[in-house]
């Protein structure tokens, strides 16, 4: 039976939680969307279940959310996760304030944790106000972002607006002193009618000492950050075995390599233009707003450059490009025009013999494996902090997938992710 059963709001994020918990000894399985009723997960310590809920309407984000849970309480999971963005991505329509909301409910709780830090990929949490590296989140580039543009960076502010239970702050002091002051604090804003902490962590060892605090607790709210101290209480518990194991050594597969970039975030612009020496092909959505034509037009320029250097097909493109593709065709549009326009791409260059492939960007990878019916993902080795190689099976091909969450991977992240396969 499974200890932990986890709801991730997009499909790099439940990677990125997969990965740490692997990386924490517990033996993981991410399924896209909810499993099958009769579908097995023995073996595994900690499923996964991957939504694409993160900007869907927040009525159908909640009833995805409790089709996921509902299938992880049939499982008999002991704890449950609801992972969202380190960077808290969300709107004052949601998703993170309804679909936390419905899940407690559901569970019968009445208090959880949110708490978004990550400080290994620089998202700290202090005094509420969620920093990206040296700066806010409202000046990290995530203001911008074509879905979510993120401008509050005070976190208990943001949750107010998304939930009618009260939101608090377990503070840096609170936190820097431990799991049983964490434990009072969170017990103080509980009786004063609190439903969510926000709480403060800039530091490994913080989420450690938060993640001892909310062992008993029923729903954790969180980015993957949060999830370090997890396995610990399992072991301390006696549930999973001392010695960590090692993460999922991968099948090699021969075949094409490619990547495919639909993520505008700072990180993803970066790492483009690092990867300048690799054939490319930018989707514009302005010259040709349609989907069919810009994957037809993409899938002509490959013709003849597939191989084991990596083509790089990328809609990515600098804030004041995304603004005027977003003011000719709105906002949701464009988004759903480029998401079938690259998973059409990616269903493309598999029937053209790629099997290792990188994508992207959140959304992007969720519409990309959604299009590929890819079911289930092993985890392997990661190439940066939080995006593992993951071995992807399902109805078609069986391919070796890459999910990276935009604003993650150091600048030379896409050459990192093949000569990470070629030494393997
Ligand atoms: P991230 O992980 O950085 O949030 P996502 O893939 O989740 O990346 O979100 C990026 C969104 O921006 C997607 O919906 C994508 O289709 C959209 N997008 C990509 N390129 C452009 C563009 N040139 N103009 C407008 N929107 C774009």
């Amino acid at each position: 039976m499974p200890l932990l059963g986890a709801i991730a709001d997009d499909f790099t994020g439940a990677t990125d939680l997969a990965s740490m918990l692997v990386k924490g000894g517990m033996r993981t399985v991410q399924t896209i969307g909810v499993p099958k009723p009769d579908e097995s997960v023995d073996g595994y310590d900690a499923v996964v279940v991957s939504l694409k809920s993160r900007t869907a309407p927040a009525e159908w984000a909640c009833a995805q959310s409790l089709a996921a849970l509902a299938w992880l309480q049939g499982a008999d999971c002991r704890q449950y996760f609801f992972k969202y963005c380190s960077t808290f991505d969300s709107t004052d329509l949601g998703n993170i304030g309804p679909v936390a909301d419905a899940l407690l409910t559901a569970l019968g709780a009445r208090f959880a944790i949110a708490c978004p830090a990550f400080p290994a990929n620089g998202r700290s949490v202090y005094q509420g106000h969620l920093f990206v590296g040296s700066v806010l989140l409202s000046e990290s580039g995530m203001q911008n972002h074509p879905l979510t543009p993120m401008r509050d960076p005070n976190l208990v502010r943001v949750l107010s607006r998304q939930t009618d239970g009260g939101v608090g702050l377990v503070p840096y002091a609170a936190v820097a002193a431990g799991p049983e002051a964490i434990r009072a604090a969170m017990r103080t804003l509980g009786k004063a009618g609190r439903r969510y902490a926000i709480v403060d962590a800039v530091s490994d060892q913080h989420l450690l000492a938060i993640g001892e605090a909310i062992a008993d607790h029923a729903l954790i709210t969180g980015g993957s950050g949060i999830a370090m101290g997890l396995p610990g209480n399992f072991r301390r518990a006696g549930l999973l075995p001392a010695s960590p194991a090692v993460a999922a050594r991968l099948p090699a597969l021969a075949g094409h390599a490619a990547i495919i970039a639909g993520s505008c975030s700072p990180a993803t612009l970066g790492q483009i233009e690092e990867a300048a020496d690799l054939p490319r092909f930018a989707i514009d959505p302005l010259i040709t707003p349609d989907a069919q034509r810009l994957a037809a037009d993409a899938l002509a320029w490959v013709e003849g450059k597939l191989g084991a250097v990596p083509v790089l097909i990328a809609a990515s493109a600098p804030p004041e490009r995304v603004q005027m593709v977003q003011a000719s065709l709105g906002r949701e549009r464009a988004g759903t025009l480029i998401e079938t326009a690259l998973a059409t791409i990616a269903e493309g260059l598999v029937a053209r013999g790629v099997r290792r492939l990188v994508l992207a960007g959140g959304e992007t990878a969720g519409a990309v494996v959604a299009k590929l019916g890819v079911q289930r993902l092993t985890i392997g080795e990661e190439i940066a902090p939080g995006v593992p190689w993951t071995f992807a099976e399902g109805t078609g091909e069986k391919l070796l997938l890459a999910l990276k969450s935009g604003n993650f991977g150091q600048p030379a992240f896409f050459h990192d992710a093949f000569a990470m396969l070629r030494k393997s």
